[in-house]
């Protein structure tokens, strides 16, 4: 693998299935596939570790799925290499329904980033709906030596040498707000990377890493408890859930804009009417007063329901796999 921790110039912040099916089967009827479906238990794969960000909104939006669906939806936290491990894995499986996927930015990033990829992100999924934007917090073991932002800028570039700095792979949400905060600050800080930021919140926790750039739906709890320090929000606006962090953009980090979009997809060739149930269901998850509650609890909301549409999704990866090449190329971060 390549070093990525070199600065990144970021500018700105079925037919198929029922043949095969038929052929496993002897017979095949999609009638019979829609109303039965779903039969058995669902499996929604996070790319990610289990008490993530990622995880955290995939177990709030399954269950809700399942209790529509009447079906269970279980989580399988597949882990590694920014996402692309569990995307490959994703990419491979049954294309029955029974197998969905959770996954944010770097479904879109990866294809720049990593030279050899045995998935295409557009080809290999069926896109079910977007999910959430969640903003991230510029974050700091509780013992961080910088009362504030501007102190807080001022140490890492004094002493970037020693600070490490923890993500969750390269083209992870917390890869890439990391990449943009240390290249607009000017610091190269040595990066650590994690199989998901759940287990890299669990080292911040014990002092054992520096600095950590997270969406809110991990970072909200630890900053209300006075676990970890917040230096800022990553997004325009602040965070309602966190009234008190002031954004990066207002404490001299001019047009720092990050917020990390989820969206919901499938196996190629998953069976249109499984698709519909899967978005039908995605819909009520993100109408669902808990999910809403929840999730305005952890610093988000659930995305407007135009937008939880398998056009919406396919568009928007499209439109940002564009946008992210270039700059990625830019920079020249690539991983082998
Ligand atoms: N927040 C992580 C990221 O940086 C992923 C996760 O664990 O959900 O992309």
């Amino acid at each position: 693998m390549k070093k990525l921790s070199k600065h990144v110039g970021f500018g700105g912040t079925s037919a198929m299935v029922g043949a095969m099916i038929g052929a496993m089967a002897g017979t095949f009827s999609p009638n019979a596939f829609a109303d039965e479906f779903p039969s058995k238990t669902i499996t929604m794969v996070i790319p990610f570790a289990a008490g993530g960000p990622t995880d955290t909104v995939g177990r709030l939006v399954g269950q809700s799925m399942g209790k529509e669906l009447k079906q269970t939806v279980i989580i399988e936290n597949v882990g590694g290499a920014g996402g692309t491990v569990g995307a490959a894995k994703v990419a491979r499986s049954a294309p029955d329904g029974y197998t969905i996927f959770l996954h944010h930015i770097g479904h879109s990033t990866a294809p720049a980033l990593y030279k050899k990829m045995s998935y295409n992100p557009i080809d290999d999924f069926e896109p079910i709906g977007l999910v959430t934007d969640v903003p991230m917090t510029i974050v700091a073991r509780k013992d961080f030596p910088a009362k504030d932002f501007k102190e807080m800028v001022t140490y890492v570039k004094a002493n970037a040498a020693k600070l490490n700095y923890a993500n969750a792979g390269l083209g992870s949400a917390s890869h890439l707000c990391g990449m943009l905060f240390m290249s607009t600050v000017e610091a190269d800080m040595t990066t650590v990377p994690f199989k998901g930021t759940g287990p890299a919140m669990t080292d911040l926790l014990a002092g054992q890493v520096d600095l950590m750039c997270d969406q809110t739906t991990n970072t909200t709890s630890q900053i209300k408890g006075e676990k970890i320090k917040a230096y800022a929000v990553t997004t325009k606006n602040k965070v309602p859930s966190l009234p008190d962090i002031p954004t990066a953009d207002s404490q001299g980090l001019k047009g720092f804009d990050v917020a990390v979009w989820h969206g919901l997809y499938a196996p190629k060739a998953t069976p249109k009417p499984a698709l519909d149930k899967l978005q039908a269901a995605l819909l009520v998850a993100l109408k669902d007063p808990e999910v809403v509650k929840r999730m305005a609890d952890l610093g988000t909301e659930p995305v407007a329901p135009a937008r939880a549409t398998p056009a919406a999704l396919k568009a928007h990866l499209k439109s940002e796999i564009d946008r992210w090449g270039p700059i990625i190329k830019k920079a020249g971060v690539y991983a082998d």
